[in-house]
């Protein structure tokens, strides 16, 4: 792509050639593919894409900031019910089927479009043609994720090793990290913070409790920041002082899991085999029980996008990925670990952005 080209010419062009041949109408539905493809934020906005056009459908209270994102080729068109406008255009354009992202149109929607296609325009359920496009990231896109990160990485600096956390309940020590990131510009949190201690962390999705945090324990701390639309994901789990030698053990042999797959992530790489490395060597310390999720996934936009790392990973790891590997081992009733890196693929190899040492650091 040339340097003078517009992201959204560019993305549009990609998804073009994404499409299947035949010259049907694609469907965008799915409003973050519609940020993504545009820059357009908006609660209602459909993108409809054919081999020479692409049309910007929102309704009237979008209207000026749709009108600023336009580009060469791309077409607004303001409407009320926007499933409906769209269907008219493939009748317009005369296009013998339309490309539907199949997980994000409801039954109800098909049949609304069924009534206004009629028999002469196919329907084809596609895949959603957006996702492996998205997971793609522009060195743009890249920075603004180490941006994002960077930011989450002060918030946790400040409010888990500066300040402490022993003695503050783990809902206070969430709110008071969310503050600090919201502080520092972040527009929101990538999704809601894990503070777990003890037993609590556990549960690999634990929801931060009005609970004292006591010393001498382990607590995982999964948080993230969102910054100007692109989200960081992260995990530490610290030491409330001294803990004991089988926490110590754990937590050594989650991070070994992590360095086994950082070393394997690579262009090319096999989104199975990387999270069998930490997988296999879990299950050699006789944890196979207890690392129930997969190894990782795909940041951007979305804090859970593709690709994704796991036994049922279908996904080759390309330049321009970024991906969490995040092993845990989870010991019912008893404590968790769980460390997580933001991690950029490039041709030379995994580029670290969580600047955070991986250590269990010992707080007070
Ligand atoms: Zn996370
Ligand atoms: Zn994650």
């Amino acid at each position: 792509m040339s340097p003078s080209s517009h992201p959204t010419a560019d993305r549009l062009a990609a998804l073009r050639a994404a499409l299947p041949d035949g010259g049907g109408l694609a469907f965008v539905t799915d409003l973050i593919d519609v940020r993504w493809l545009t820059g357009l934020q908006s609660s209602n906005a459909l993108v409809a894409v054919s081999p020479d056009g692409a049309w910007l459908l929102t309704d009237f209270r979008y209207r000026t900031a749709a009108d600023e994102v336009l580009v060469d080729g791309l077409e607004l068109v303001i409407a009320t019910d926007l499933l409906t406008r769209a269907a008219e255009l493939a009748k317009e354009t005369g296009v013998g089927e339309v490309l539907l992202p199949k997980e994000k149109i409801t039954l109800a929607e098909d049949a609304k479009l069924a009534g206004v296609l009629g028999d002469d325009i196919a329907r084809t359920p596609g895949p959603r043609f957006v996702d492996a496009l998205r997971a793609v990231k522009t060195a743009e896109e890249v920075e603004k994720i180490a941006a994002a990160q960077a930011l989450a990485d002060a918030a946790f600096t400040e409010v888990i090793l500066e300040k402490g956390i022993i003695g503050r309940t783990e809902a206070e020590v969430a709110l008071d990290l969310e503050f600090a990131m919201r502080r520092r510009g972040a527009e929101a949190v990538s999704f809601e913070s894990i503070i777990a201690a003890g037993a609590h962390g556990a549960l690999p999705h634990a929801h931060p409790r009005d609970v004292a945090i006591p010393a001498g324990e382990l607590v995982v701390i999964d948080w993230g920041a969102q910054l100007d639309g692109y989200c960081s994901d992260c995990t530490r789990t610290v030491a409330t002082g001294p803990v004991d030698e089988k926490r110590q053990e754990v937590h050594a042999l989650v991070r070994e899991a992590q360095d086994v797959a950082l070393a394997k992530i690579a262009v090319g790489a096999d989104g199975k085999a990387v999270d069998a490395a930490s997988r296999d060597l879990i299950a050699a310390a006789g944890h196979a029980d207890h690392f129930g999720h997969g190894l990782g996934h795909g940041v951007g936009l979305e804090v859970h996008e593709a690709p994704n790392l796991s036994p049922r990973s279908q996904s080759t790891l390309e330049a321009g990925h970024i991906v969490t590997v995040e092993p845990g081992v989870y010991l019912p009733g008893e404590f968790g670990v769980r460390v997580e890196e933001l991690v950029a693929v490039t041709p030379d190899g995994p580029r670290i952005l969580t600047s955070l040492p991986r250590e269990a650091a010992v707080v007070s």
